[in-house]
């Protein structure tokens, strides 16, 4: 008699909607197939590593033509929670179910020829990390030195106690320094005495996982940490992710790549800095990795913890409504006071240097005044000064004193920006950010051989240039991902600033996220006008967050007594309603202000929104590609009173790396609605395309759901 053969359903890393058959040869492989399993199979002439998403003992197809597994990966499969989230990520982002899980496994495991060698590996990875040490431990703040307002806010946590299955979403909304991380690390204290229990902690930077990794040391000595982000190499992202989904590792920290980690045993997530963009991943699966996890944790009925001191908008509407829990961390650690926020009119003459001023600079001065007197004064009060404008590189562009020859990119719709010599290479260079084009700087203007060149604004480098001369005896240090490349990494420009090796700092937004520097007296906003008026709607909440939080390194000081620090805005709108607030340190006001706003608009979060991208050598076939889609959902019906389809436009940087590219808003105020369409946007574009790329017209397209820049 012959036995039943045992199909088994594979989905690949392609953009293909659906799975293959294979058959699973149980002797060979030496084991049954379970869904989870990840396995080699043989692919069109080549060889490709799948996941088995069903098993079952017939076929569409003939058996006899189904090709067999090759081979069967070291590993448990992935526990039926995770395969659940990637399901969910799969369906709700248009995104193939293979596309979405694949990337997720690290190398490691997706090279079958290295399967046998794994379990060894393993065995060294163990062996090294022992020799290695643990990472230094500091920052242990136990429930006993909890202020008043931290231990309400723990109570209120542990309220609920260790019940299993209880969904719960906690917003812990607190000011910068309020210690929020010693609030919810004792929380998971709670949860890890559980020996089996995992908990899921995402960072929105990797820069600043390490100072995390060194608290979460503290307070969990003896639990195995996996640490998992863009940074850690192959080999230890294989062994963390291992230690993950087998739940050998019971705290799993990591950047938004973490988040479809899987965790057979989890019981609790946090999300720090909920509110920041890092979140959103900007290819592949265009996931945000703080929905997801809220998804995971009312899927697994696990408590979710999203901390924030400028929650985004959705959450913090979500706790306003009592959709989540709400709890709140009003008096910031250690008594230090919030700092004094000044905006400096530009518009205004008394702000600006004149002439007849003993300390003005020879050249035009970069900053006002008003700052530069402020400055001074820090320095003389030996603390530190943080300047961030959000530009790196010496000027944004260069242009000709002659004619109109500004230096453009040959391949993108943007400017090339002068990098200073050391910066990006040997000599100066014009740069572009957005394809990476890297070109010598002309000696003579392209269009009229004009011999001089002049570079108009400012970033990060010319600001120092001026600074060092300004203050020639105060030491600066520049901090943006040029300098941050060079040297041993952001961690040891930061370093320098703890160490107070330095008096002012001159950077991008990166110093001031999350560092706690203890000796900064001031910071300056120089550029917060140019984010200020912008055609994205989230603009203002961004920059909002963005100076709540820059406003929070100056006040961190904590000594007894020591008053907060100073911010300094210089803006040519003192008046506009983002400063105001902040002016008054009204996160809620400002939020309650921006959530009228937007209700009135009927924009996210009161609507849902989707982007269809598409990417072509001409602007007019993208354009044209989008129209017709349009065109296909109204005869469909797809548009309806509750679904809104506006007319495709040019993205806001049209051309990059010589693609040009335009996008169609599709907006709802009905999640499944918006889901449904796009479904049907998904299957009529697949009809006619290899991939995402149109057979007729090679127009390259991707569906992303709730863009956050549009
Ligand atoms: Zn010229
Ligand atoms: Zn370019």
């Amino acid at each position: 008699m012959k036995h039943k053969p045992i199909v088994v359903q594979v989905v690949i890393d392609k953009p293909l909607a659906q799975g293959f058959d294979y058959l699973w040869d149980a002797e060979k492989l030496g084991n049954l197939p379970e869904i989870g399993h990840i396995v080699e199979v043989p692919f069109a002439r080549s060889k490709v590593i799948g996941l088995v998403i069903k098993v079952s003992d017939h076929s569409e197809y003939e058996i006899e033509k189904l090709k067999t597994i090759d081979r069967l990966a070291p590993l448990p499969p992935l526990d039926p929670a995770s395969l659940r989230l990637m399901n969910f990520a799969s369906q709700y982002y248009v995104h193939a179910l293979g596309e979405t899980i694949l990337p997720t496994i690290p190398k490691m495991w997706k090279k079958a020829e290295d399967w046998e060698k794994a379990h060894k590996k393993l065995e060294s990875a163990g062996k090294q990390a022992k020799k290695d040490g643990n990472v230094i431990a500091e920052g242990l703040i136990n429930q006993d030195q909890l202020n008043s307002s931290q231990k309400n806010a723990l109570q209120a946590l542990l309220s609920e106690g260790q019940k299993r299955n209880l969904f719960r979403a906690i917003l812990l909304q607190g000011q910068t320094g309020s210690g929020k991380t010693a609030v919810f690390l004792n929380w998971l204290a709670s949860i890890l005495q559980d020996e089996s229990a995992q908990v899921l902690l995402l960072v929105p930077e990797i820069n600043l996982t390490p100072q995390l990794e060194r608290r979460v040391r503290a307070y969990f000595p003896n639990k195995k940490m996996a640490v998992l982000h863009s940074g850690v190499s192959e080999k230890k992202r294989g062994v963390a992710w291992y230690e993950a989904m087998t739940g050998k590792a019971q705290i799993i920290l990591g950047t938004r790549l973490a988040a479809l980690t899987p965790m057979p045993n989890l019981r609790a997530i946090v999300v720090d800095e909920e509110h920041d963009p890092s979140y959103k991943q900007q290819d592949g699966t265009r996931y945000s990795a703080r929905d997801l996890a809220i998804w995971r944790a009312h899927d697994q009925k696990t408590p979710i913890l999203l901390s924030s001191a400028t929650p985004s908008l959705e959450t913090w509407m979500a706790a306003q409504s009592g959709r989540y829990e709400y709890i709140r961390l009003d008096q910031r650690a250690q008594g230090a006071s919030l700092p004094g926020v000044h905006l400096i009119n530009t518009r205004d003459p008394q702000n600006q240097f004149s002439p007849g001023d003993a300390d003005a600079p020879k050249q035009k001065s970069l900053i006002t005044k008003t700052l530069a007197r402020a400055i001074t004064k820090t320095l003389k009060a030996k603390k530190q000064s943080l300047i961030l404008i959000n530009r790196r590189g010496y000027a944004p562009v260069l242009s000709c004193s002659a004619c109109s020859w500004l230096s453009k990119c040959t391949q993108c719709s943007t400017y090339t920006v002068m990098h200073k010599a050391g910066a990006l290479g040997r000599r100066s260079v014009l740069s572009c950010h957005h394809c990476g084009l890297i070109k010598s700087i002309p000696s003579f203007c392209p269009d009229c051989g004009n011999a001089d060149l002049k570079t108009l604004g400012h970033g990060t480098q010319k600001l120092e240039d001026a600074i060092e001369e300004m203050w020639p005896h105060a030491r600066v240090l520049r901090v943006d991902t040029d300098s941050s490349r060079k040297s041993k990494g952001a961690e040891a420009l930061f370093q320098e600033i703890h160490d107070g090796n330095v008096d002012i700092v001159v950077g991008t937004q990166m110093i001031a996220k999350g560092h706690d520097y203890q000796n900064i007296g001031l910071v300056a906003v120089l550029d917060a006008d140019s984010r200020l008026y912008s055609a994205d709607f989230r603009a203002a909440e961004r920059l909002f967050a963005q100076l709540v939080q820059v406003a929070g390194r100056a006040g961190r000081s904590g000594t007894a007594g020591d008053n907060g620090g100073d911010i300094f805005i210089e803006t040519q709108y003192p008046e506009s309603p983002v400063f105001q607030y902040l002016l008054r340190h009204d996160v809620d006001g400002f939020m309650a202000f921006t959530a009228s706003e937007r209700e009135e608009a009927g924009l996210p979060p009161c609507s849902y929104q989707a982007l269809v991208h598409a990417e072509s050598k001409s602007l007019d076939k993208a354009i044209r590609f989008l129209t017709e889609l349009k065109v296909h959902m109204k005869t469909k019906g797809l548009i309806t009173k509750e679904l809104k389809v506006y007319d495709p436009v040019p993205k806001p940087v049209m051309r990059v790396a010589g693609s040009e590219r335009a996008q169609l808003l599709i907006e709802s105020v009905n999640r499944k609605v918006l889901q449904e369409a796009l479904e049907a946007v998904d299957l009529e574009l697949r009809q006619d395309s290899q991939g995402r790329i149109s057979k007729v017209s090679r127009i390259r397209w991707l569906i992303e759901r709730d863009p956050i820049a549009i």
